[in-house]
């Protein structure tokens, strides 16, 4: 066993296949007992309940190496009970938590050879997902479902470090106001396609929605939560029932209040509260923090005080103890970090 061939330091964000993925099927009320198995191909019926109604849902995490060399994922246990609340939503069986994170302890060991260096600046990304697979045609939910968790090695998402971001007020809304938008499903993703393909378009890098009732209030963006700091230091995040709980953000706020000792707010944020801000990030799994420069209304610029050219000084500081968490430099809250190898 030899890690892959693989120029990790140019690793781009992207999906590569490796040797093995997990998968385990769920018929007749029950879960099998699940396997590591080597063919990245799913076959299905063409009416299984996937295709026609949409019923999957997903999640998203990592393993890292370790500055002393160890494989560890961060909180895997939020993961679970987040793709258990997905799975109630969308009338699915739920995985039992301690599946859960067998499955991706697993998984990872099986694929040892794919998660990248300590220091290469890359991390293996993990993705459990869940589907309806036997056939369905009048509405129902599906019967029968399979569990499985990918892993692809990727790299930083931003190449060259952060650079701040442009974002646009989204013409369209993310979420209805009872609706899905609390849970992490393609579902989401495929309504929010043709508004970030428009905004991009347009020289946009991401969208902001607001809330769908009121349309006065910050909520997420496709696929990041919001974190803003005032101009008098506090760190505020945007409350409401309808964006997905970033596990990041859920984290930052703790590094914030108990790393940092910074006041943090999780709160409703008006649309007029933006131009009291100092620093503005997005929050996910995927870059951890990425700094926000410009937000555009309709043409109306705010400009972010903390600039184009870096991160502000209080984002800079959560993304470098977070990440320093993660790797293992930093000591970590009791259970947030889970040891693999
Ligand atoms: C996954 C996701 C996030 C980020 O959540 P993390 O747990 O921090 O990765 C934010 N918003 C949406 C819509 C997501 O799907």
């Amino acid at each position: 066993m030899a890690k892959k061939d693989i120029d990790w330091a140019n690793l781009g964000f992207g999906y590569q296949v490796t040797d093995k993925r997990y998968v385990t099927n769920y018929k007749d009320g029950k879960w099998d007992d699940g396997a590591i198995i080597d063919d990245p191909n799913i076959v299905l019926n063409e009416c299984a309940g996937v295709f026609q109604y949409a019923q999957t849902c997903f999640e998203g995490l990592k393993a890292y190496t370790t500055e002393d060399g160890h494989i560890v994922t961060f909180r895997p246990d939020l993961n679970a009970e987040r793709m258990d609340q997905s799975c109630e939503r969308l009338e699915m069986p739920v995985l039992p938590k301690g599946r859960f994170i067998e499955a991706v302890k697993e998984v990872v060991a099986a694929n040892e050879d794919w998660v990248p260096p300590y220091g290469s600046g890359a991390t293996l990304y993990i993705r459990p997902y869940m589907m309806g697979t036997n056939p369905v045609i009048g509405v129902k939910p599906a019967d029968e479902y399979q569990f499985r968790i990918l892993v692809t090695p990727v790299g930083p998402y931003f190449k060259g470090g952060a650079k701040p971001l442009t974002i646009k007020i989204s013409d369209f809304d993310r979420a209805a106001p009872h609706g899905t938008g609390h849970i992490k499903a393609g579902l989401n993703y495929a309504m929010s396609l043709h508004a970030i393909v428009t905004a991009h378009k347009e020289g946009y890098d991401e969208n902001m929605y607001l809330d769908p009732a009121t349309r006065s209030k910050v909520e997420e963006t496709g696929g990041a939560n919001f974190l803003f700091v005032t101009k008098d230091g506090k760190v505020v995040t945007p409350k409401s029932d309808s964006i997905l709980p970033s596990i990041t953000r859920r984290s930052l706020m703790i590094v914030a209040e108990k790393y940092l000792g910074l006041t943090v707010e999780h709160r409703e944020v008006f649309l007029d509260e933006l131009p009291d801000m100092a620093e503005c990030g997005l929050c996910g799994t995927a870059a951890v923090i990425s700094p926000v420069g410009c937000i555009v209304d309709h043409g109306r610029e705010i400009r972010l005080p903390s600039g184009m050219t870096e991160m502000g000084p209080i984002t800079k500081k959560l993304y470098d103890t977070l990440t320093g968490i993660q790797m293992g430099r930093i000591e970590a809250p009791k259970g947030w970090i889970c040891t693999i190898k």
